[in-house]
């Protein structure tokens, strides 16, 4: 992308309505513009933020067998009548009525069109097991929407839903869930911890909130240091492999965490003091087995080996796609700007180049540009230096590769890592090999 011709709105000016510091860059950087209370229209760099999150969501889901759907925004009123949460959901739920005088709804969540699309397909215990899962705008009418895209009201999540003819079935799906989550997070290059969540009147243990670590966040959080050591894409785990399973949900639950809802105090002491951990963290997904909860109320049922029809067990394990792009900048950001993890940023690089019009400097620039231009920013505008460094800065590109007329004409390109200052010089074929 070249910055000239870019649709990038940066602020200088810090938004007085942004109470946070993610809120702040994401304004700022020019990644997204709320449109209404609670809604945002995403920019090209946040949108490309926001589908490289969703990638790695994706293909972690795929790699455990999740299939990908895509499931309506609106949903008929009659569905949420049918499991009884029509009334029961409040005033979070947008209602919508149309030209028929039909009650519609934007969806919060997705439990019951799954249900009735699962139940209108599936028939034999033996087309068990199955997990699906879609990535969809979501509206929750909160009253309080804030921080920017960390609690909005239209908002990005990927929601799976997992369908089991027994229980143990259904623990081993909400442990494969359990490895994608911890898998997705650690390629995002954040942490998110695993914390024990309230599961109701399901009752029972399997229900767990990952959670980012940031000062901002909602939630007080205690925790043993040794989950957020752990290398969870090193682990080996086979998935089809149920003890394999236990082994690896035994090494993520055998350490304390808990948010403040669910902190015990007298497991919190058996925790060795060096290795405890308390602070705040953002809720970025949530995964939880409910039985058979909407199969019973929705009357869906399948045949099983007997012959004789039986309610398949459910879980529904959510992701905040569009939460996380904010709660990434709380994690990984400084008072100059954003500083993106590789896996995740807009762009690999930014090209700055220090004087336009110098012949040298422009074809150095160009040709690195020309190496990858789909994944690149080049600042080529006609600007001073200073504004290219703190623009780029702000926008927290993983490398800056500076080119002036002086290490021009040496064939040189200074870089810079946007993670630790470090600066370096080299030739121009080490630097396209560095962006290659
Ligand atoms: P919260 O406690 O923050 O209100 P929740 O527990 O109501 O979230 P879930 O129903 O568990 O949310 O939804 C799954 C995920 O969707 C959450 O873990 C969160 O990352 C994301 N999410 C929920 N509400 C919002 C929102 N208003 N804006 C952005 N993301 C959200
Ligand atoms: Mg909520
Ligand atoms: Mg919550
Ligand atoms: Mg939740």
């Amino acid at each position: 992308m070249r910055l000239s011709r870019a649709f990038q709105p940066m602020l200088k000016e810090t938004p007085a309505e942004a109470q946070i510091v993610s809120h702040r860059l994401m304004l700022r950087a020019g990644l997204v513009r709320q449109t209404a209370s609670g809604i945002y229209a995403w920019l090209p760099a946040g949108l490309r933020v926001l589908n490289n999150i969703a990638r790695i969501v994706r293909e972690e889901q795929d790699r455990i067998g999740a299939q990908e759907v895509l499931m309506p925004t609106l949903q008929s009123a009659e569905l949420w009548k049918r499991s009884g949460r029509y009334d029961a959901y409040g005033p979070e739920m947008l209602r919508i009525r149309d030209r028929h005088e039909r009650d519609l709804l934007y969806g919060p969540t997705n439990e019951e069109m799954i249900t009735d699309l699962f139940g209108g397909a599936v028939k034999s215990y033996r087309e068990l097991p199955q997990t699906l899962y879609h990535v969809q705008w979501k509206f929750r009418d909160e009253i309080r929407p804030r921080f920017g895209v960390m609690r909005g009201r239209e908002f990005l999540m990927k929601d799976a839903y997992s369908f089991d003819s027994s229980y143990e079935g259904a623990v081993a799906s909400y442990r494969r869930q359990m490895l994608a989550y911890l898998r997705s997070f650690q390629r995002m290059g954040v942490r998110a911890v695993p914390m024990v969540a309230d599961t109701g009147p399901i009752g029972g243990d399997l229900s767990h909130e990952f959670l980012i670590l940031a000062p901002t966040g909602e939630s007080g959080v205690f925790y043993d240091a040794s989950l957020e050591e752990q290398d969870w894409l090193a682990q080996s785990v086979d998935l089809d492999d149920e003890a394999s399973l236990e082994a690896f949900f035994g090494r993520v639950t055998g350490s304390y965490a808990a948010t403040d809802e669910m902190h015990d105090a007298t497991k919190w002491e058996t925790v060795p003091a060096e290795r405890r951990r308390e602070g705040r963290g953002i809720e970025v997904g949530h995964i939880f087995y409910f039985g058979t909860k909407y199969t019973e109320s929705m009357g869906i049922s399948v045949s099983g080996a007997d012959g004789a029809p039986f309610f398949p067990q459910m879980g529904s394990y959510g992701v905040g796609i569009s939460r996380l792009v904010g709660a990434i900048i709380e994690a990984s950001h400084d008072d100059a700007g954003i500083i993106w993890p590789e896996q995740v940023a807009p762009w690999r690089a930014a090209i700055l180049n220090l004087k336009p019009g110098d012949q040298a400097t422009d074809a150095i620039c160009e040709t690195l540009y020309a190496s990858a231009p789909d994944a690149l920013v080049y600042d080529d505008r006609a600007d001073r230096a200073g504004v290219k460094f703190n623009d780029a800065d702000l926008m927290g590109h993983p490398l800056q590769l500076i080119v002036g007329p002086r290490g021009a004409a040496a064939g040189r390109v200074e870089v810079k890592r946007r993670a630790t200052g470090e600066r370096s010089e080299m030739s121009l074929d080490e630097a396209l090999a560095l962006i290659a």
